[in-house]
């Protein structure tokens, strides 16, 4: 993670803005073309077959689309869910609280934070995302959701169209892993077809158009499924951690991360503390009321951090 020290995500993601809802149209064709290759090509077909054939064909079919449906809500909840804005006017009233629990990191020694662009005060982990400061914000958001500071600014997802914050880090997250999840079942599904095609001269029968739907299906399959068990990997350690991507550095340079509050206490400022609730995009009234991480104003530190 040494490299992140260097590189500014997000200077790459304003290169990348101008790619906007081409990105959407990629995640849609790599959909088009995986439910081809695996509903259509491979496995469709296999329902007409005998008993046990049409069995296995059946469940694997019924994974397939069970995982496409947590994807679609999980990105629609990403993309449509605010991040979280500031409240206009808002100023940081630490004096006004005397709950130690809920201290913010200007009570630990920093100055209060301002933001000029949005000529307003600045909550702690909150950040003005630097994609949408550099052009309009896209249609679902409006111009003034748009152009403005995110609350618990994790980062800006060009994959998504969208910031990732204190509302949608969750929805982010599972999007992640059903999108693995997806790709995963897609690889392996799809494997036999693939190694049958080298191996049975009268599956080369098929037509060509099948044939490239079915190598390019499974190439991008594995491709993301490596990819997403990267980007994972580093989130799994984030959200046990009670750190954003925009913190990593801030982290090791304190001796005590003050957010980390223990990997389960952390996992519930994200996932709310319905363990029901933990595998959708959704969260409880209480969790949203009671959780002061998902309003993204204040942030419960620990007693004995270190900076
Ligand atoms: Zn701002
Ligand atoms: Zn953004």
């Amino acid at each position: 993670m040494d490299c992140c020290r260097h590189v500014n995500p997000f200077r790459v993601c304003a290169g990348l803005r101008g790619l906007g809802y081409l990105m959407v149209a990629f995640v849609a064709a790599i959909v088009a073309v995986s439910y081809y290759a695996v509903v259509v090509y491979a496995w469709g077909p296999m329902l007409l077959g005998d008993g046990a054939a049409a069995a296995g064909a059946a469940a694997v079919l019924a994974a397939f689309h069970i995982l496409l449906a947590m994807i679609l809500w999980c990105y629609f909840m990403v993309v449509f869910t605010d991040p979280g804005a500031v409240p206009a006017n808002w100023r940081h009233d630490a004096e006004d609280s005397g709950d130690p629990v809920f201290s913010s990191s200007e009570e630990q020694g920093s100055a209060p934070r301002y933001c000029f662009r949005c000529q307003n005060g600045k909550p702690p982990r909150c950040h003005h995302c630097s994609v949408w400061r550099e052009r309009a914000a896209p249609p679902h958001l409006c111009e003034t959701e748009g152009n403005r500071c995110v609350l618990k600014m994790d980062h800006h997802c060009i994959w998504v169209v969208n910031c990732v914050g204190a509302r949608n880090y969750k929805y982010f997250l599972l999007f992640l892993v059903y999108a693995f999840a997806e790709t995963v079942l897609d690889t392996l599904v799809l494997l036999p077809n693939f190694i049958e095609f080298f191996q049975d001269e009268s599956r080369r029968s098929s037509s060509p158009g099948d044939i490239a739907v079915l190598f390019i299906a499974f190439v991008l399959n594995l491709a993301f499924a490596l990819s997403l068990l990267c980007f994972i990997g580093m989130h799994a350690s984030l959200v046990t951690s009670n750190t954003t991507f925009i913190e990593i550095y801030e982290r090791k340079k304190s001796v005590s991360w003050k957010y980390d509050l223990g990997w389960r206490r952390n996992l519930e400022q994200v996932f709310g503390t319905n363990k029901l609730l933990w595998f959708v995009p959704l969260y409880s009234m209480e969790d949203l009321h009671n959780i002061p991480t998902l309003q993204g104003l204040e942030f419960p530190t620990r007693s004995d951090a270190i900076v």
